[in-house]
């Protein structure tokens, strides 16, 4: 069987659509399957609508999470509770298109322990979303040595893969990246990214900006690094202007330099800054770690109507 695990937010509009398309692509294969819509905490109808697919077909299941926890966590719920000898990870709003599926099921049969979906466009993005896009998977495939520029959560991983990325006790996930880390035998497809006909994308600048930091954060120390090799800069740097303050003070002048000062003050002081704030950063992600917080809380599973 086939488990395909959907995060939905406020997608309404969605759920029938993706689950109609999904049954014709899924027939069509002759697989069996199960779709597992996860509402993420939605403010509008989408667990109704999972209840109403549910209730005429039971292949639909779906659970809602008590609040917004993030796509992240409603894809590891989706994948928690998936059955399926394979688990596809795909948006509900259909701009991962089902037709892509068959292919990802063959790979798959033909010995493929993750099937990559690879975007080979972007599709319509805005221009700023472009740039920070392409510096932030620029940065993310130099961190983790893997290319991940048109990677996306558009994925077929196999049972063993999903226990293995299930036993990760981490709770800040980064899913795309996740599935590169754990390794495996793994497959491409191609596919276009489509527009998305209902419904709005759901990520704003600023959301998209956290998560950038917090997967960086959460996937790589060379920010930490970073801060050390600052330091032996100026350290070097102050070796030079020691020897030059000293020489100076021995000849007698040593009244003069005063504008030197401010601006060593001032460049330190925003490095110290800088450093104490990204060394902030990983504690921040140690202590949220530490405290052992499960990654998301059910509110109600379709299995509840059955009772
Ligand atoms: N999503 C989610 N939780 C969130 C934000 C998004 O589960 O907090 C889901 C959303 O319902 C969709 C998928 O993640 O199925 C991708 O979101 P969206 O289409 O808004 O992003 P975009 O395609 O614009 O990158
Ligand atoms: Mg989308």
């Amino acid at each position: 069987m086939i488990s395909i695990v959907l995060p939905a937010f406020n997608e309404e509009e969605n759920i029938a659509p993706a689950t109609q398309a999904l049954r014709e692509v899924l027939t069509a294969c002759g697989e069996e399957f199960e779709l597992l819509f996860i509402s993420d905490g939605s403010t509008d109808a989408t667990y109704e609508r999972i209840l109403e697919q549910h209730r005429a077909d039971k292949r639909v299941r779906g659970a809602e999470f008590s609040r917004n926890f993030g796509k992240e966590a409603a894809i590891f719920a989706g994948l928690e509770n998936a059955a399926g000898d394979a688990v596809i990870v795909m948006d509900c709003d259909l701009q991962h298109p089902p037709a892509a599926i068959p292919e990802m099921i063959k790979k798959w049969k033909a010995g493929a322990e993750v099937v990559e979906g690879f975007k080979t466009s972007r599709g319509k993005e805005s221009f700023f979303h472009r740039i920070s896009a392409g510096l932030f998977y620029r940065v993310m495939s130099r961190l983790i040595h893997m290319d991940m520029n048109a990677s996306s959560d558009f994925k077929l991983l196999d049972r063993k893969v999903v226990n293995a990325l299930l036993e990760l006790p981490e709770r800040n996930t980064f899913f795309r990246a996740l599935s590169f880390w754990v390794g495996f035998r793994t497959e491409k497809v191609y596919y276009e990214v489509q527009e998305r006909r209902l419904g709005s994308s759901k990520w704003s600048t600023a959301k998209l900006m956290k998560y950038a930091v917090r997967n960086a954060t959460s996937f790589s120390t060379l920010p930490l690094q970073a801060v050390t090799v600052m330091g032996w800069i100026f350290l070097a740097f102050s070796l030079v202007l020691g020897i030059q303050t000293l020489v100076n003070f021995l000849r007698g002048h040593s009244a003069t330099g005063f504008t030197t000062v401010i601006l060593l003050i001032l460049i330190v002081g925003g490095f110290l800054m800088l450093s104490l704030g990204v060394i902030g950063h990983y504690v921040a992600r140690i202590y949220e770690e530490v405290k052992g917080r499960p990654r998301f809380i059910i509110r109600d599973t379709t299995e509840s109507e059955n009772t």
